[in-house]
């Protein structure tokens, strides 16, 4: 087997960017090792065939298919999504004219591709951030393939902006001196999917969309991985052959409720992002024997979640005067000063007095003058702020006097920018070329409807929003999503809801001993805090921050644990190769994106874009080098 560094004398040639390093981890590694019986029966017919099947068309989906299309070999895309036409979206616009369907997280995220500058001190600091749980030759893969991120871009003439970043971890993470940067394709998430969908349509390779893939097709001797079981429009059973292997890059599990409450570390935790993903290929890989890594790892936030909006979407800031606080009234943290894609970690807080997440909900606390009040350095001052999930399908019921018909659309965005301005965004999805309405509907200046909504409980003082709290019924308890019957009814997506104790413990979210007498403990310090101009004496957060929170009425906000995205799945190794929990490749079965992110612990800004890009190639071009399956002869 291949070391990591080593390059292939025929991808070195061709090496992005004109120099010499451009190979990618293990060209013509072989076949894998683990050799697991197929659990599911050979086709006697295959509907489709393929040298490499890739599975899932978001950004690693679309990578791993260019690159193996690059190095030769005859690809095919699966998607789970219809194409946008069938389901009425109209594209018109400039940046999304040419996008069919798919897209994944990718479509909707920031765009923002982040990458190591040293491949040395890059591998060391990507190793530390997973805490140890990514073997170290394959954060060097990751290193070594993220110092080319940059010219893989410019050797696909896709237009980016390029500036040198900062870690969000500042310098305790071991490796952290060493450089890093970040490239933001013009149009964010969906610029980034626009270009890689018009690479995939430049080079003919075909995407069956409404496909949904369900079942890795092994050999029953070998456990070579050679195809692919989906379901086509719903209902029609397809064998889709794989001569060479399949790559899984079907995304996450954000939006799977049970896997959510089995792997993640508290609960509930609410996704915004591509509903779809719904550890489809987690499953799969599972199946055919891969172990599981990374599982317990979010990107993540705590973020309101509004039923309405059926999305989590997340809170940066607010204002310089709010505090969060737990289901008792307890301030817990320094709000202002937690790494924006690993806070959800503080949420992890069992209390075994109430047998409940201490912080699950957390509620943010703020006052008449704090909602307006803008943080210093130019955070925005609004209430609410920044990415919501932008996919959401909509059901529209028309009623007449002789009939009534439903029919569902596809509300299509991209995160931050797509958002209507009074949710921070620059209310840009209509500019962009999508028909239909905004994202549910925008946010009110004043939270006056919110408020009448219940999703904002407010209180005359103190102790009345303290006895507001606990008497209130919080929303955003259910685990899962509601989704609507319709053409994506072969979802597994249920809801689950826990049942609650009288306490308002065990599966409740409530806080039904939420106490008057710690709130206001809790806001008088913060305010002393403020007199006294030094800063937070309890968990230091910076003066600048901070406003105090002295003018009535006072207003609570459930935040949840929430994320634009997990990254556990199965375990990959350098070489991109899906493992068995003993580490040995399953032959023929690839990995790319989050479906097994490389990213493990914590997790950084940009950090899944730049895995697509990275292990997508890597993943292409060993898929595309493996030697052709052989059917057995008798
Ligand atoms: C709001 C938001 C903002 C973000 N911002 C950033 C950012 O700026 N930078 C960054 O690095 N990361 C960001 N992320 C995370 C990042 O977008 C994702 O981690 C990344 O795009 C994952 O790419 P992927 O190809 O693995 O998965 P996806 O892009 O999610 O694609 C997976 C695809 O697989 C399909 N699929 C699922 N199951 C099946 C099946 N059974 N059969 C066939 N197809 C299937 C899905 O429909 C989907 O199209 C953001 C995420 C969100 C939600």
């Amino acid at each position: 087997m291949l070391a990591a560094s080593t390059l292939s004398p025929k991808l070195a040639a061709a090496a992005v960017g004109g120099g010499s390093a451009g190979g990618v981890p293990g060209v013509g590694v072989g076949l894998g090792t683990a050799n697991k019986a197929a659990p599911f029966a050979l086709p006697a017919s295959w509907a489709y065939s393929a040298d490499v099947v890739v599975v899932g068309y978001g950004g690693a989906g679309a990578v791993s298919a260019i690159t193996a299309y690059d190095a030769g070999a005859n690809v095919l895309i699966v998607e789970k999504t219809p194409t946008l036409a069938s389901v009425g979206v109209a594209n018109t616009g400039t940046i999304c004219t040419s996008i069919r369907g798919g897209g994944g997280n990718t479509h909707i995220s920031g765009g923002i591709c982040f990458m190591p500058l040293d491949q040395v001190g890059g591998a060391l600091w990507h190793n530390s951030m997973s805490y140890g749980a990514t073997p170290m030759a394959v954060s060097q893969a990751w290193a070594e393939m993220g110092v080319q991120n940059r010219a893989w871009l410019d050797s696909m003439s896709i237009p980016y902006a390029y500036s040198t970043a900062a870690t969000e971890y500042g310098s305790i993470v071991p490796g952290a001196s060493s450089g890093f940067a970040s490239c933001t394709p013009t149009g964010g998430g969906a610029g980034f999917f626009y270009y890689l969908d018009q690479l995939v349509q430049k080079r003919n390779i075909p995407v069956i969309f409404n496909t949904r893939a369900q079942e890795l097709i092994q050999d029953p001797n070998t456990g070579e991985v050679i195809g692919v079981q989906a379901v086509q429009n719903q209902s029609e059973v397809v064998n889709i052959q794989a001569n060479k292997a399949v790559i899984l890059t079907t995304g996450g599990f954000e939006f799977d409720a049970r896997m959510k409450l089995n792997y993640l570390k508290c609960a509930p935790y609410h996704f915004g992002g591509w509903q779809y993903n719904t550890g489809d290929g987690i499953k799969m890989a599972l199946k055919a024997g891969a172990g599981l890594w990374h599982m317990n790892t979010t990107s993540g936030r705590y973020s309101p979640w509004i039923p309405t909006y059926n999305t989590a979407w997340a809170q940066h800031h607010q204002t310089t005067g709010y505090i969060w606080v737990d289901r008792y009234g307890n301030r817990f943290c320094n709000e202002s000063g937690l790494p924006s894609h690993s806070t959800w970690q503080v949420a992890v807080d069992w209390n075994f007095t109430y047998g409940q997440y201490a912080r699950v909900p957390a509620l943010l606390i703020f006052d008449s003058a704090g909602a307006t009040q803008p943080l210093a350095g130019g955070e925005d001052p609004r209430l609410m702020h920044h990415e919501t999930a932008a996919r959401q399908e909509q059901t529209t019921t028309t009623t007449t006097t002789t009939s009534t018909s439903t029919s569902s659309q596809l509300v299509y965005g991209t995160g931050i920018n797509q958002l209507p301005v009074q949710f921070g965004g620059t209310g840009a999805l209509a500019s962009a070329g999508f028909t239909g309405s905004a994202v549910g509907t925008p946010w009110s200046n004043n939270n006056a409807a919110e408020i009448a909504a219940g999703w904002i409980i407010q209180g005359a003082d103190l102790p009345t929003l303290a006895a507001n709290i606990a008497s209130a019924t919080i929303y955003g308890s259910n685990q899962g999503m509601a989704i609507p019957a319709g053409w994506n009814s072969v979802e597994s997506m249920d809801n689950v809801t826990i049942p609650e104790s009288a306490n308002g413990g065990f599966g409740g979210t409530n806080c039904r001993n939420f106490s008057a007498a710690n709130l206001t403990a809790a806001v008088n310090q913060f305010n002393k805090d403020v007199a006294a101009g030094k800063g937070d004496t309890v968990f230091g957060r910076t003066a600048v921050t901070m406003a105090a929170m002295t003018t009535p009425p006072y207003y609570a906000l459930a935040l949840w644990p929430a994320g634009p995205n997990t990254n556990g799945g199965p375990i990959r190794d350098q070489f991109s190769r899906t493992c068995d929990p003993d580490y040995n490749p399953i032959p023929r079965l690839y990995s790319g994106g989050e479906n097994g992110s490389v990213w493990g612990f914590l997790y950084m800004t940009g950090g899944n874009n730049g895995e697509s890009i990275s292990f997508g190639r890597i993943a292409g071009n060993n898929a595309a080098n493996e030697p052709s399956y052989q059917w057995p002869t008798s």
